[in-house]
C-alpha cells in the first residue's frame, strides 16, 4: 500500500507538469499525495473498518474533494452523485486504488473476488473489473512467493490475455502530450516497469519515465514493486510526511493489521 502511495507522490509532479528526465528528484515541493492516494486508503479503510467500498470512496473522496491533479471527470461526477451509480469506467482508477486488498485476503479468489466488488462500485467496465483483479493478484502471488518477478509476464498473459509491451515502446522520456489513462494501457505497461526493475526505487523510476499519467503508472507498479522487493525506510519516511494524519492513521491501522497476521 505505502508502495502505490509512493509511487503516487514521486509521479505526481510529472502529470502535468514538465516530462521527467533522468535522475530527476524522487521527492521536492511541488510533490503531493493525488487522488490515488486519497482512493488507496479509502479501499484500504473500508476493509479495515466494515465500511462498504462505495461509501468508503464518497466519504474519502468527499473530504479530500481538489487534490494535486483533481479526479478524473466522470469519477468526479461519480464522487458527487446522489446514486453514486457505476458507470461502465474502464479507467486506471480501479486499479490504482486496489492495492491493500492483495495483502488483506490471503487466498488467491478472496483477493480477486474483492478486488472485483472494489472497481465494480465505480468502474465495472469489464476491463476496468479486470485490471484491478490483475493488479490485487500479482501482489498475493509476490508476496507469497507464488510466482516470482520473472514468471509474472507470463501469468498476466496467460490469465489476464495482458500482453506487456516492451519497455522501448513505453519509455517516452522527453515526449509530452501522450495521455494514458485506461486499464487497458495502464496495467499492462505499469506491470512492464515492474518485471524490468532491479529495486523498487528502480521500478518507480521507470515508470514515471514513461510519462502520461506518471502518478498512476508509477501508483501501480509501485503497489507490485513493495511486495516483490519491500520498500526502503527513506522513501517510507519521505512519502508519509506528504500525508495528513487521518491518512497516516489508516496506513497504521494497515500495516499493524499485516504485522498481526504475518506475526
Ligand atoms: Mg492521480
Amino acid at each position: 500500500m505505502l508502495g502505490a502511495i509512493i509511487g503516487d507522490i514521486v509521479g505526481s509532479r510529472f502529470e502535468f507538469g514538465p516530462a521527467p528526465e533522468e535522475g530527476f528528484d524522487l521527492f521536492t515541493d511541488d510533490c503531493s499525495f493525488t487522488d490515488d492516494t486519497v482512493c488507496t486508503i479509502a479501499v484500504a479503510d473500508a476493509v479495515l473498518n466494515g465500511k462498504s467500498y462505495k461509501d468508503a470512496l464518497v466519504e474519502w473522496c468527499q473530504r479530500y474533494p481538489d487534490p494535486k491533479g483533481g479526479y478524473g471527470a466522470r469519477f468526479y461526477d461519480w464522487i458527487f452523485s446522489d446514486d453514486h451509480a457505476p458507470n461502465n469506467s474502464c479507467g486506471n482508477g480501479s486499479a490504482m486504488r486496489v492495492s491493500s486488498i492483495g495483502w488483506l485476503f490471503d487466498e488467491w479468489e478472496d483477493v480477486v473476488e474483492e478486488a472485483r466488488k472494489s472497481a465494480a462500485v465505480s468502474h465495472n467496465h469489464p476491463e476496468g473489473i479486470k485490471g484491478a483483479e490483475c493488479v490485487a493478484e500479482v501482489i498475493c502471488w509476490l508476496r507469497h512467493m507464488r510466482f516470482s518477478k520473472n514468471d509474472v509476464e507470463r501469468k498476466v498473459q496467460k490469465f489476464y490475455g495482458y500482453k506487456l509491451p516492451p519497455l522501448s515502446d513505453i519509455m517516452r522520456i522527453g515526449s509530452e502530450g501522450h495521455f494514458d489513462s485506461t486499464c487497458q494501457e495502464t496495467v499492462p505497461a505499469a506491470i512492464r516497469c515492474l518485471v524490468d526493475s532491479s529495486t523498487f526505487e528502480d521500478a518507480i523510476r521507470l515508470a514515471v519515465l514513461c510519462d502520461g499519467d506518471t502518478d498512476t503508472k508509477a501508483d501501480i507498479t509501485g503497489a507490485m514493486a513493495e511486495a516483490c522487493y519491500g520498500v526502503p525506510d527513506e522513501m517510507v519516511e519521505r512519502a508519509v510526511s506528504y500525508l495528513p494524519a487521518d491518512m497516516r492513521k489508516i496506513l497504521c491501522q494497515f500495516y499493524q493489521h499485516i504485522q498481526d497476521e504475518i506475526g
